[in-house]
This record gives C-alpha cells, sequence and structure tokens, in this order.
C-alpha cells in the first residue's frame, strides 16, 4: 500500500507534532483525493494543539468540537490539486486545482442549514477538515465530498497563496459583509472601522476593507491597532489610514480622535478576541457601533449590561464562512483582490516549529506547510 507524510498531533502540547506515514486513501462515491499543495498555519491550529480555548479565567474548553480526537492532521487551510475522485463525483476533474471549504457540518438535505450553505451554523455535526478529518499538514487530504472543493485558475490566483482563502480570508471575508450590512442599516457613508490585530487575518481583512469595501464607501476610514511596530508597519505597507500602537494603560481619547468622527470607530473588528482587545473593542465604539469578534484567543470579560443600552452597542461573533462565500472569495481574489502576505513556508517535518514560530508573534501574515519547500 502507499503512503504519505503528514505532521500528526498526537498528544496535546508541549508534545512535538509527528511525521507519521499514512496509506494514501482512494475516494470513493463522492469523496475527492487532493495533493495537497500548501497547507495554512492559523493560530486555530494551536489551540487545537493545546486542547482547547480558555473560555473565561477559571476553565478551560477540552476540544473544538464533538467528535474530535488525537491523532489528526491539522491543517484546514488547504490548496492542492485533484490526484482522484470517486465514482460519484460531478463538476470536478483530475489535475483542477481547488481550495478546499473545510468547515463542513452534517451536510444532510434536511438539516436548515447545511442545505441552505450555512454548514458553518451547524448544530447536529461538525465535520471540520484538519480536526474531524486529516487537515492540511499533509501530502494528501481526504474531501468527503466534491462540493467542498472550489476550483480556482492558477493563472490568476497562486497556488500556494490560495489556501489561506479557505480560513484567514473568508473568516475576514464574511465580517466585513457583516460590517457593510451594519453600516448601511444605520445609513452611515463616513465610516471609520477598527481592525485590531494585524496577523495572518488582519491583513486579510485590511485588503479587503481596501479592494472589496472601499470602492462601496469611497470615504471609508481604517484604523489598524496591534501590540507589535513590524506589524503597524505592514499594516502601513498595506494602505491603513492610521495605525495606533496598543500599550497598557491607553488613553481612549486619543485613539479616537483617529477615526472620522472623535467619538469613535462605527465598526470594529477584533481579530484577537482577548480580554484586553475585546475591552479596547468596546471602548472605541460609537453610539450604535458594532463589535465583531473574529479571533479566538479566548478568556472572558466584565460587561456592565446597562452600558448595552446607553451606548447601543451590539457584540457578535464571525465563525469563518459559508461555501457560498468561499465561491465569491474565490473569485475576488482571481481579480487581485487580496494579495496573501506569506511570510515563511515549513516543511512537514518542521510543522511543531512553525506554530512555536506563530505562537511567539514571529510569523508576519502567513506562514505555509508545505512538502516541498
Ligand atoms: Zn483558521
Ligand atoms: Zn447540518
Amino acid at each position: 500500500m502507499s503512503t504519505y507524510r503528514a505532521a500528526q498531533i498526537v498528544e496535546p502540547a508541549p508534545a512535538p507534532l509527528q511525521t507519521k506515514q499514512l496509506p494514501i486513501p482512494t475516494p470513493k462515491g463522492e469523496e475527492v483525493l487532493i495533493k495537497v499543495i500548501a497547507g495554512g498555519v492559523c493560530h486555530t491550529d494551536l489551540h487545537e494543539w493545546q486542547a482547547g480555548y480558555e473560555m473565561s479565567t477559571k476553565t478551560k474548553m477540552k476540544a473544538l468540537h464533538p467528535g474530535f480526537h488525537y491523532p489528526v492532521t491539522p491543517g484546514h487551510e488547504v490548496s492542492g490539486i485533484v490526484e482522484k475522485i470517486g465514482e460519484g463525483v460531478h463538476d470536478l476533474s483530475v489535475n483542477d486545482h481547488v481550495v478546499v471549504y473545510a468547515w463542513i457540518g452534517c451536510g444532510e438535505a434536511d438539516c436548515d442549514r447545511c442545505s441552505k450553505g450555512r454548514e458553518n451554523y451547524c448544530e447536529r455535526k461538525r465535520r471540520e477538515i484538519g480536526f474531524y478529518y486529516n487537515g492540511g499538514y499533509g501530502e494528501y487530504c481526504l474531501v468527503p465530498h466534491y462540493k467542498y472543493c472550489v476550483k480556482f485558475d492558477p493563472q490568476k490566483l497562486n497556488p500556494e497563496k490560495a489556501c489561506v482563502l479557505g480560513c484567514s480570508a473568508l473568516t475576514t471575508f464574511t465580517a466585513i459583509k457583516r460590517a457593510y450590512n451594519r453600516l448601511k442599516e444605520h445609513n452611515i457613508e463616513r465610516a471609520t472601522i477598527g481592525l485590531i490585530g494585524i496577523g495572518g487575518l488582519g491583513v486579510m481583512a485590511l485588503q479587503l476593507l481596501k479592494n472589496y469595501l472601499k470602492p462601496k464607501l469611497e470615504q471609508l476610514k481604517i484604523v489598524c491597532l496591534d501590540k507589535h511596530e513590524s506589524k503597524l508597519e505592514l499594516a502601513k505597507e498595506q494602505g491603513a489610514d492610521e495605525v495606533v500602537l496598543v500599550k497598557d494603560h491607553m488613553d481612549i481619547q486619543s485613539v479616537k480622535t483617529k477615526c472620522l468622527h472623535p467619538t469613535g470607530a462605527d465598526v470594529v473588528i477584533d481579530l484577537v478576541n482577548n480580554p484586553s482587545t475585546a475591552t479596547l473593542g468596546i471602548d472605541m465604539l460609537r453610539a450604535g457601533g458594532s463589535l465583531l469578534e473574529v479571533g479566538l484567543m479566548g478568556g472572558s470579560i466584565d460587561l456592565p449590561l446597562p452600558s448595552l443600552i446607553l451606548k447601543v452597542f451590539s457584540i457578535e461573533g464571525i465563525y469563518v464562512g459559508s461555501l457560498p462565500d468561499l465561491k465569491e472569495l474565490v473569485k475576488l481574489a482571481e481579480q487581485g483582490a487580496i494579495q496573501p502576505v506569506i511570510d515563511r513556508k515549513y516543511d512537514i517535518d518542521e510543522a511543531t516549529q512553525a506554530l512555536k514560530d506563530l505562537e511567539a508573534g514571529k510569523i508576519q501574515g502567513r506562514c505555509l506547510i508545505v512538502s516541498q519547500k
């Protein structure tokens, strides 16, 4: 039987990932076997390795989803080439380039979420690639249904960089569409959007704000906040209108003066979501503003309930995105709306180092796991 190389989480951190030789699966029915071109390394992979999120200051969520278990090949940002298809596959051929939609729910026709293209909201069963199915930190990846393979043109979209569309770009795209709906709801044309955390997701968010939202809202002002100077330098290069270095005990009014209205931002997208960034996000909002929580860093905040009413603000969680949104995003990326920033590539054998470097804040944009550097 032929085998392939994959980095697997066998035990929680600090135990390193193990490079294993796994049997190459044969796709059956509607399944598709992908030869992986690149697997993006996401912060969620760190939580997966560390066996959970900090839900409050006291408790740890022990697993990401029911059904998730070790050993598993992480990697939910996957681009690749179709290697083999099952006998029930349509609209997809061997050698097609694809981005994998990883946020798979039960997939049943009678599920009111999955049947309407909202698998990321499925309450019946979570079957995400990289958690439930083996993911992109390996040479091959078996996708359970061809509908989760979104084709792209390799002449228009770099096949390695394309992997980030599956999570960091998709998640931020969802947040930006939500932000646009909020601004329309309030009839706001001169808007400020604050972005907290200019890592892999932040860079994608900034590019999509500039190339997708700014053409719709010409007076949009984008204010980027981070605690690392180097990330703010990147934000400036990528076209942020203002940058703010986040420090302990910040003067919030000085942050607000960077917004179009000195009362604050209309929408804040928090790509970190820990107690200090969520608190900063709320403090930055204007009346009627929305805090969109995208990151999954963890922790809890003390929220005075009357403030929700008196300041008329909302907090909303964004969990990745839908399959139709990924298809729309791939089209936008083919037209050049996003240029993923790839810091470095790691071999499958170096997956543990990649996760450690990400945790240490050493990665600008995204890093990738590849089988050949
Ligand atoms: Zn992710
Ligand atoms: Zn479902």
